[in-house]
């Protein structure tokens, strides 16, 4: 941690449940008779699909940027990303009226750009096999004299992705188990701490892809492990590691970190879609599929379920939820365009 803030409690999460308020969406909490009789539990779908932006990134980024004070505000901010943390913090701007900064790989995808730009952010663009984004970023935010807002390892956006829990737990009550989706750890770390506070009882597991079980390594040998970028169809969750400020929080408040496989992932992206008219990436599935592989061990309880984002092309989804299709992660690393990366090359992190 370079910054010397401290690590954000409930108080963070209420305080950013206000600044939210009227401006995020309260997104619905659906439940589906079929997923009841396959677990023998009651599910409660947290669906952040249905956010501004399409994933719970908003909450976070949107916090984020209005606690920034009137000089930083017009110096502007900066981030690293790919993925729905650019769009977000894009989005924010927006609303704010704060320029945004967003530092992308060269070969992002063209839509990824789009969006951003759309949204009215400057985009910078890098080389992902010749430059480290983050010593990139940070050396541009310097010269700029902009803040830089991570995608997860940072006090105030722990404290908005928060506000998702905050929202299910209010509607719903106290629950007995909560599934999240895991990458950095920023969702996971909010989550703690709305459900911590409000449903002490509640038993909390992270679920991440096997192909990066960093964050179940980190929970059970208590130091942050730092693994290669994962080859994972979630490209949400392609982090190397857990955040500084995440992992204090999921240290002592999480019960388990539970990985599953991209197949159980996709099963999920067609269940959404038959089942519920649902359209979810394939991060935003890694809950639910944690959900049912533990199955056998929710008859009887209330389980909350956060549905992460949908963000996904449609020619994507189409391809990977055809039928009898095999699953290619090489083929849909976020940015790649359909080409794999260089083997070992721990630069083509697009993490969130
Ligand atoms: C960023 C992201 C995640 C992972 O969130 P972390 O805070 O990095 O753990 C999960 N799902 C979606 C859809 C995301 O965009």
């Amino acid at each position: 941690m370079t910054d010397a803030r401290p690590v954000p409690t409930f108080a963070d999460v209420t305080d950013a449940a206000r600044i939210l308020a009227g401006i995020a969406h309260r997104t619905p909490v659906l439940t589906s008779r079929t997923l009841d009789r396959r677990t023998g539990a009651r599910l409660f779908l947290k669906c952040e699909n249905l956010q501004r932006a399409g994933a719970f990134k908003f909450r976070g980024a949107y916090t984020a940027l209005s606690r920034l004070d009137a000089q930083e505000r017009r110096a502007g901010v900066l981030t690293y990303s790919s993925g729905n943390h650019a769009q977000a913090i894009a989005l924010a701007g927006r609303e704010l009226g704060i320029p945004a900064v967003i530092v992308m790989p060269t070969d992002a995808p063209a839509a990824k750009l789009a969006a951003t730009r759309g949204y009215g952010a400057e985009i910078v663009s890098y080389d992902r096999y010749t430059a480290d984004r983050e010593t990139l970023g940070a050396a541009l935010a310097r010269d700029r004299g902009c803040a830089l807002i991570p995608p997860y390892d940072h006090p105030d956006v722990i404290a908005g992705q928060g506000t998702a829990t905050l929202e299910l737990l209010d509607e719903v009550g106290e629950l007995d188990a909560l599934f999240v989706c895991l990458g950095g750890g920023g969702l996971l770390a909010g989550a703690t701490l709305a459900a911590r506070a409000r449903s002490p009882r509640t038993r909390i597991y992270g679920v991440e892809p096997a192909a990066g079980d960093d964050g179940q390594r980190s929970l059970r040998t208590g130091t942050i492990v730092h693994i290669d970028v994962p080859r994972t169809i979630a490209d949400g969750a392609q982090t190397q590691h857990l955040g500084h400020y995440p992992f204090a929080i999921i240290r002592d408040g999480v019960d388990d970190i539970l990985t599953v496989s991209d197949d159980e992932l996709v099963d999920c992206m067609r269940f959404f879609a038959t089942r519920m008219k649902l359209i979810v990436e394939p991060t935003g599935c890694l809950a639910l599929a944690g959900a049912l592989a533990q199955a056998g061990r929710l008859a009887g309880q209330r389980v909350g379920v956060i549905v992460s984002g949908g963000n996904i092309d449609l020619d994507r989804f189409a391809r990977l939820t055809a039928p009898g299709e095999d699953v290619d992660p090489r083929c849909h690393a976020v940015g790649t365009s359909g080409t794999a990366g260089p083997p070992g090359s721990s630069r083509a992190a697009s993490g969130s």
